[in-house]
């Protein structure tokens, strides 16, 4: 259960985002192809590159490619990887369970019997509901409001977050502090939109979601009548919840998002709630210091505590309990199918279950990530791609350096400022230096629900316990065969794991223009985080302050404006379009990312010759859109407009490249096409 409110990440984050399946049918077993960076035979040379480079650079493979029935979307690059790693780190969770324990390995056994347990899918069908039951029968204790705290405290302390949720944080004043968070939350659709719109659209996936709901209901042994009563009071229930808090766009503000607080303001703004029993049940009685996401949202629990009889408590917490062991499989097959036709129809397109194996190796990677991940890096990220990818770095670092001092709307204060903060940055490659401790993990291998719940109890609690100690530099928020990349604001770093750091985004002895375009573009991305509208609110040591002149400030919201306008404009699918506000700081991550990393790349390059029959120059920008080439559901498309902060990846390739007069120089563009915008609306924010 990351949090990912300050972590800007690369790609997107949704479980449904990140699904894979082996491109050529469905032998489970075979090795997914290794892309290279550039490939000509998936390009379409009918699509001119000046119209639609996205099209020219991904359009043979996206009209041939037939998306496999399981998957909402297919990233020819991060899904083939994710693939890999999928078989990877089945082979090795599968030794570790078969009791071939390495030596060299930490927590081989837990790693074994967690995975053990979750394959068990005729073990889970023969233990039925005696699991859930049994959390059901404590859930039923809650009569007042002492023993809704101390239901809700048990809940979350086993990583399910009914009405709200609690993290821990860095103090965004003061960096080295680290305090509590209160933040909305508790809701089961995607987004609070959902409950609160009443198009046609979004009132037949409400009428779906309740439809949804009363058969988990009666899945779960209540009589018709009543699984549909107790449907209508949860739904208010969290339709009030939703109707109280803010938009996605509105939590991208900081300032907004911080609202320092210490117990005695938590309990004056919901002095309904016994916060001292609910702190006490959730092991923490000491915390003191905390801060709240939304203000108006707290206003609204007070409400409902003082209005919502306990039984629509209990029956929504039990509902929130048996939604998130579901979506975990951990309940028998009757429940993940239910749950999979409700999200699939109408958030993910997927046609198909994933196959056991695969969400098992999610699952496993997500509780215990960062043993199997140490197992994985050992064997699978060699010391060479960390030299490669540390001197790449040091070039975008460079580039920005220079970009920094000579940008003509900066002045000397902000321009000093701003260097200050980027020679701060530290840079975390492949794995972390120390390995996550395990120790205190409970797997039960004869039960995966309970494996589950121990899992999530060890987060939460070292999450918690995090709190009023000392602010650790080394911990990692990715494991290391993610995927992805992150900058975090607070500590002034960004993170590149092992899993990006291979082809086809970085591939040994490749040309360096296939290198740049590729994993070259993503660490300007994440590089620009810094400086992008949430990130420039942050100073070198990470504390929210502004340390811009009012007119840089200014000049700096003129030219963001340009880039929310631009988005705003483009198709996301049918006739939905992107959300400019909500993908502001990802649009100007991508924008600079591949400015900084162009610039890099000329700085560096000696001669090279022409590749896969295009200049150097060019193959850099083919290697970037091709890094990108997605096929993915229109469902998924829908949900993805409503919370990603990422643009569809047609428009994070064309979107910069038309901004770009380097692009345009590269393939001889001329005004007035499609890949060049008219000088008066063309973008530059870095
Ligand atoms: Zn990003």
């Amino acid at each position: 259960m990351p949090k990912t409110r300050l972590k800007l990440l690369l790609a997107c984050a949704l479980a449904a985002c990140r699904t894979g399946a082996p491109a050529r049918g469905g032998d489970p077993g075979a090795q997914a192809p290794v892309v290279p960076g550039i490939d000509p035979s998936i390009m379409d040379p009918s699509v001119k590159p000046c119209d639609d480079f996205y099209a020219y650079a991904c359009g043979g493979w996206l009209k041939t490619f037939k998306l496999p029935p399981d998957k909402p979307a297919y990233n020819r690059s991060f899904t083939a990887i994710d693939e890999r790693n999928l078989e990877l780190l089945r082979a090795l969770a599968e030794q570790d369970a078969a009791g071939h324990l390495d030596p060299a390995d930490r927590y081989p056994d837990k790693v074994g019997d967690y995975w053990a347990a979750c394959m068990d899918e005729e073990g889970i069908e023969a233990r039925g509901t005696r699991d859930l039951m049994a959390a059901f029968a404590a859930i039923d204790e809650v009569k007042d409001l002492p023993s809704l705290a101390r239901g809700l405290a048990r809940l979350h302390r086993a990583g399910v977050f009914p009405a709200f949720r609690i993290d821990s944080t860095q103090d965004a004043r003061d960096a080295t502090q680290i305090i509590g968070e209160v933040a909305q939350g508790g809701l089961s659709l995607p987004d609070r939109d959902y409950y609160l719109k009443d198009d046609p659209a979004a009132q037949g996936i409400q009428k779906a979601y309740r439809s949804h709901l009363t058969r988990m209901l009666v899945l779960a042994g209540l009589p018709a009548d009543e699984a549909a009563r107790q449907t209508e009071a949860i739904y208010a229930l969290e339709r009030s919840m939703a109707s109280a808090q803010w938009t996605r766009v509105e939590m991208r503000d900081p300032e907004r998002t911080y609202n320092r607080l210490n117990l005695a303001g938590l309990e004056k703004a919901v002095p309904r709630f016994p916060w001292a029993i609910y702190l006490s049940d959730l092991g923490h009685a000491d915390l003191s210091a905390f801060t709240t996401t939304t203000p108006p949202y707290l206003d609204r629990l007070e409400e409902l505590f003082d209005s919502t009889p306990p039984e629509t408590w209990r029956a929504y917490l039990r509902w929130r309990l048996l939604a998130t062991m579901a979506s975990q499989r951990a309940l028998p097959r009757a429940f993940t199918q239910e749950r999979f036709e409700f999200f699939s129809k109408n958030f993910t397109g997927a046609k198909e279950l994933e196959p056991r194996w695969k969400h098992c190796v999610r699952s496993t990677e997500g509780a215990l990530g960062f043993a199997l991940g140490q197992a994985y890096a050992r064997r699978y990220f060699g010391e060479d791609g960390k030299a490669k990818t540390k001197a790449i770095v040091s070039g975008i670092e460079s580039a920005m350096r220079n970009d920094l001092a000579e940008v003509a709307w900066m002045d000397q204060p902000t321009r000093r400022m701003a260097l200050a903060k980027l020679e701060r940055i530290v840079n975390k490659v492949g794995y972390p230096d120390e390995w996550r401790n395990y120790d205190r993990l409970q797997v039960d291998r004869s039960s995966f629900f309970q494996s589950v719940l121990g899992a999530n109890a060890f987060e939460v609690n070292r999450d918690l316990d995090k709190i009023g100690k000392p602010l650790d530099r080394g911990e990692w928020l990715m494991v290391p065969p993610q995927v992805n990349a992150y900058y975090d604001p607070q500590l002034n770093e960004m993170v590149f794991p092992a899993g990006i750091l291979q082809p086809p985004f970085f591939t040994r002895g490749a040309p360096d223009a296939v290198n740049y375009g590729a994993i070259g573009v993503v660490v300007g991305h994440e590089l620009t985080h810094g400086f992008d509208d949430q990130g420039r609110q942050y100073d070198a040591l990470g504390n929210l302050k502004d340390w811009w002149t009012p007119s840089v400030g200014a000049e700096f919201d003129r030219r963001t404006a340009c880039v929310v306008k631009q988005y705003d404009g483009y198709s996301a699918v049918d006739d939905l379009k992107v959300n400019g506000k909500l993908t502001l700081g990802e649009n100007i991550a991508d924008l600079g990312g591949v400015r900084l990393s162009y610039a890099a790349y000329r700085a560096a390059r000696a001669h090279e010759a022409p590749v896969a029959g295009f200049t150097p120059e060019q193959a850099f920008f083919v290697a970037y859109a091709q890094a990108w080439c997605t096929a993915t559901r229109p469902e998924l498309l829908r949900l993805r407009t409503a919370t990603d902060p990422h643009s569809p990846e047609r428009w994070r390739v064309d979107g910069p490249l038309s901004n770009l007069p380097d692009f345009a120089k590269a393939f001889s563009c001329p005004e007035g096409s499609g890949m060049v915008r008219p000088a008066a609306e063309r973008c530059a924010v870095w």
